[in-house]
Formats: structure tokens, C-alpha cells, sequence
């Protein structure tokens, strides 16, 4: 039986005999959710936050929109906060609930709510306008999770490199459970909200269509007219 990997096209020798896969796919699979998932990039993530934050700011009642949403934030914050302090006097938690419970607070602390926000809702737009973006429902929480988890400064370590005398942030690595745990918590809160803002937008496009075809329409039924 051949010990190459997987995952189509690729030549490497597989790292595990369980998965089947190299290195190089067992890490992508750990970090995306999937071997082969095309990862959601820092700059296509901020494409979409520009295009739902614009959807959502021509809406007359963005201000209801806005406060209804980051309120939505600060109740996921407290909960996660609640639990890091029942855990703190005592009470038993599992570890990667307490883990992700851990990175909601802390990425809450250290980003802005109204960037947490809009990431966090254009996944569920991406979700609805193509699904096939996305390799698998893990790979959808996982690229929701990881998006979120790396939005926290602490969540990164710094290293010095000796050659070009920078220094360099890489970020942390979070375990495959904990940042699909943590993307199936934020699905949970706005995936459905991002949804309905892309369903919202296809009846304004369905609308102005009919608004177009009205002239037409009507030049049609007196030419049918006896
Ligand atoms: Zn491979």
C-alpha cells in the first residue's frame, strides 16, 4: 500500500499511517479544519467586514442594528468571564471549554467590539453567499474560530531574528478542539445575524429587478390589449 499522502496532488510521504497525511496537511488540518481548505486570508476577511459594515450603515435602524449586535458581544463576554471566575474559586470546568472561555475574554480585552463584530458576521455572510468556500463544516468553525482567536494581541509571541535584527509575532498555536469549540460559540452567536444580512440583500437585489421590469411589463399588456 502506498505511504504517500491523501490529500490530491501531493507527493509527500505521509507523517502518520492513521490519517494518511504529511506534515504539512496534518498542520494545515489542525489550523483550518480541513487539508485542503483554502484559509480565509487577513485581507479577504477585511473585504467582507468593509461590505457587511456598508450594509449595515445604509440601514435606517443601524443605530438599533449596532447597539442590538455589540450588546450580543458583551453577553458572550460576560458569560465567558462568569465561567474563568467559577473555574478561578473552585468549580470544575472542562479544559478546553475553560481554554476557549479564556480567549473570549481576552480577545474581548484586546480588539475593538466593533471589528469582533463584523468578522464574526461576515462569516455567516460568507456562509450564505458561498458555501463552497468552505471544505466541510469544520472548516467553517475553524476558520470562524481561528479568525477570532487571532484578533487578541496576547495571543501572539514575539522572537528576535538575529539576521534582519526585527522582531517577528507569530501567533500562538490553540489546539484543533479549542478553536473549533471557539468557532462553533461565535456561529452560535452571529452566523444566523451575518445569514439574514446577505438574505436581506438578495430581496433589496430581487426588488430593484422587479422595479426594472415594471416599465416593461406594462408596455406588454397594452400591446396585448384587443
Ligand atoms: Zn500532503
Amino acid at each position: 500500500m502506498s505511504n504517500t499522502c491523501q490529500v490530491a496532488g501531493c507527493r509527500r510521504t505521509a507523517a502518520l499511517r492513521s490519517t494518511r497525511m504529511c506534515r504539512k496537511h496534518i498542520t494545515h488540518n489542525r489550523r483550518w479544519g480541513h487539508p485542503e481548505q483554502r484559509p480565509i486570508t487577513k485581507g479577504e476577511l477585511a473585504r467582507w467586514k468593509a461590505h457587511v459594515r456598508g450594509l449595515i450603515n445604509k440601514r435606517a435602524n443601524r443605530e438599533k442594528v449596532w447597539t442590538s449586535v455589540l450588546a450580543l458581544l458583551e453577553a458572550c463576554r460576560t458569560s465567558a468571564l462568569g465561567e474563568v471566575r467559577d473555574y478561578e474559586n473552585g468549580k470544575l470546568a472542562h479544559r478546553t471549554s475553560l481554554t476557549v472561555q479564556r480567549v473570549i475574554v481576552d480577545v474581548t480585552n484586546e480588539a475593538a467590539a466593533e471589528d469582533i463584530v463584523l468578522a464574526m458576521l461576515s462569516f455567516g455572510y460568507m456562509g450564505e453567499l458561498e458555501w463552497s468556500r468552505f471544505r466541510s463544516d469544520n472548516a467553517f468553525f475553524a476558520a470562524m474560530g481561528r479568525r477570532f482567536y487571532l484578533m487578541g494581541r496576547s495571543n501572539y509571541a514575539g522572537h528576535f531574528n538575529a539576521t534582519t535584527g526585527k522582531r517577528h509575532l507569530t501567533a500562538r498555536e490553540l489546539s484543533p478542539k479549542a478553536v473549533l469549540l471557539l468557532g462553533r460559540t461565535m456561529s452560535a452567536a452571529f452566523a444566523a445575524l451575518g445569514m439574514k444580512l446577505r438574505m436581506a440583500e438578495v430581496e433589496a437585489e430581487r426588488r430593484l429587478i422587479e422595479t426594472k421590469a415594471a416599465p416593461m411589463r406594462a408596455l406588454d399588456e397594452e400591446e396585448q390589449q384587443p
